[in-house]
């Protein structure tokens, strides 16, 4: 059974909200650079990187514009098995853009692997990957995010976007759920 009180359901928390919203500043910082004089549409996968999206883009003090892909990956439970279907396409023409995929989480890479050699068939300028967490088994796949927020063990980690049966994607902290969650 979960708590009334979301929070406490995790039994460890892996980052803050304090820690999230300071590495998100960083990374901003690295985006600002290296997209100087460049156009800049950020890509958010549905629907765990909402959060990311939303305060990663209010980090950049620059023009940007934001789109959404939904991407489903047939699986069970806690894995993915690499079939991609698209749910939501863009809404936008990348032709010539420079696109930045933000998303929150890279665990074996499947879902974004897939989702880049998409997005690299339709003439972009640029297509670069900024994920706030990745887990070690993404270095098995052909996947190599530009931003990375933090190398994270193998662990199902919930909060900040990061569903479990779709709930607590809105804690404002990242951690892993008590076992009694999950019985
Ligand atoms: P991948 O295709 O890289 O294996 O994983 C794609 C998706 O699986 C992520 O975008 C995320 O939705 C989900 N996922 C992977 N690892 C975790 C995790 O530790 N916690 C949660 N809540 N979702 C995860
Ligand atoms: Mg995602
Ligand atoms: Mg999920």
């Amino acid at each position: 059974m979960e708590s009334a009180h979301i929070e406490s359901d995790l039994v460890n928390i892996l980052f803050t909200e304090e820690e999230i919203q300071a590495k998100l500043a960083e990374m901003a910082k690295l985006i600002e650079a290296d997209y100087d004089g460049k156009d800049l549409l950020m890509v958010g996968v549905l629907r765990g990187a909402v959060m990311v999206m939303a305060d990663l883009a209010r980090c950049l003090d620059r023009h940007l514009e934001m789109d959404w892909m939904a991407v489903s990956s047939y699986g069970s439970g806690t894995k993915s098995s690499g079939v991609v279907r698209i749910l939501k396409d863009l809404d936008t023409d990348i032709t010539g853009r420079h696109v930045l995929v933000v998303d929150e989480i890279i665990d074996t890479g499947l879902t974004l692997s897939w989702l880049i050699s998409n997005l690299s068939s339709r003439n972009a300028a640029s297509v670069e990957i900024a994920t706030l967490l990745r887990k070690p088994e993404a270095l098995a796949m052909p996947v190599e995010p530009k931003y990375v927020g933090w190398d994270i063990p193998n662990e199902f980690v919930v909060g900040y976007g990061l569903d479990y049966q779709e709930r607590y994607r809105n804690l404002r902290c990242i951690g892993t759920l008590a076992p009694h969650v999950y019985s």
